[in-house]
């Protein structure tokens, strides 16, 4: 009977772990649970989102959806340990909503289950959870603040016509015009390369990858010249899921919200990154699908159809922005010179970077002003 133990164990494939249902992760957050809406929310094509809406008491408040960026989730405006967006929402006298788009870490689809491109994000997520809320709000005006890949997708959104009349909408990092840092896109290509092995995904969580595995080479890259020894956060300070690109600038993350990185940001698809690619070389937001009648409603080109944009924009970016660059004021230069017809501004954040223009301590005093004044001139 030993032996035969033994032989089992051998031949055994070792477990990975991964998520096998569409439940939600529970929100970690401070308010009080009564006005915690969670909506039981699901896309036109079968897909499980998450949509919560935070009752503030009055109903008769202007809405703000906000949109977080791929594999973070509702969790980064909600941070307990700092003042958070919507704590400053709240206070400002609006109801915030929160939706969990298809690649949130609180789903399982960045790991398991249906793979999907930004196309599906746009044509179903945001129009739908967009739609959702509206039913709720009636003629109250809604707002959109939208970060990183939840503001690339909603510009597709945007210029399809499947989001018209927003009260105004405020986009973090990147919009229209895509910028990744030279060192970034090369890596993306070598990370092409991974898809073709055994790769799938890149992980954040040091302590559920282990110290031998075919991720460590990724982990031992991304520790090179680290000031940091935690590897989740070399992973993301330093390489941005292997990409070398950086998500945020170290100092202003609290020690609470550094040691919750794995948290709140979680495994990357690395087949999404065929898609990103196409739009990284395009320099505009480019739909995937290019047969397939099912996403005919997105234009091939987002900035070509820029002129279907009909609500005020406020680009935000941090002044190091490690990941997008100068893309926020590149967009707006853009913009201004093809389409002066639309309402855009540009305000760029001094000392900040990608993710900390949310995540950081101090994010309430440095940024959240500028999303409440914009916010305020058009409610
Ligand atoms: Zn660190």
């Amino acid at each position: 009977m030993i032996f035969r133990t033994t032989t089992t164990s051998r031949t055994r494939p070792a477990l990975r772990r991964v998520r096998t249902t569409t439940a939600l992760r529970p929100l970690h957050h401070r308010l009080d649970p009564a006005a915690v809406e969670e909506i039981p929310f699901r896309a036109s094509d079968g897909v499980r989102l998450g949509l919560t809406r935070v009752d503030s008491g009055e109903t008769d408040r202007p809405a703000v959806l906000l949109l977080h960026g791929h594999t973070a989730s509702a969790d980064m405006f909600l941070l307990p340990e700092t003042r958070n967006l919507v704590d400053v929402l709240l206070d400002d006298g609006y109801e915030p909503w929160l939706l969990d788009w298809r690649g949130s870490c609180r789903l399982p689809y960045n790991e398991t289950g249906q793979k999907y491109t930004y196309d599906d994000v746009a044509l179903y997520d945001i129009p739908e959870a967009v739609a959702h809320i509206r039913g709720r709000i009636g003629d109250r005006p809604l707002f959109v603040v939208a970060h990183c890949i939840g503001s690339l997708t909603l510009s597709l959104s945007m210029t399809a016509g499947l989001v018209p009349g927003l009260a105004g909408v405020v986009s973090q990092g990147v919009f229209l015009t895509p910028k990744l840092a030279g060192r970034t896109s090369l890596r993306m290509s070598v990370a092409g390369e991974l898809l073709k092995t055994r790769i799938d995904h890149i992980p954040v969580d040091f302590r559920n990858v282990g110290l031998w595995s075919k991720y460590t080479p990724l982990f031992a890259l991304a520790s090179r010249k680290a000031s940091c020894p935690d590897p989740t956060c070399q992973i993301l300070h330093n390489s941005a899921w292997g990409t070398g690109a950086s998500l945020f600038v170290h100092e202003h993350l609290s020690r609470t919200t550094h040691n919750r990185l794995a948290e709140l940001l979680g495994p990357a698809p690395l087949w999404i990154l065929p898609h990103l690619r196409r739009i990284e070389l395009a320099r505009s937001v480019v739909r995937w699908h290019d047969t397939d009648h099912r996403y005919r409603a997105l234009p091939p080109n987002a900035l070509d159809a820029a002129a279907r944009i009909d609500t005020p924009v406020l680009l935000l970016a941090g002044s190091e922005n490690g990941l997008w660059l100068d893309s926020q004021k590149l967009c707006h230069e853009v913009l201004a010179h093809r389409q002066p017809q639309l309402d855009v501004e540009y305000t760029q954040i001094p000392g900040y970077g990608h993710l900390d223009t949310f995540l950081g301590r101090g994010a309430a005093l440095d940024v959240f002003g500028h999303i409440l004044e914009f916010l305020g001139e058009r409610r």
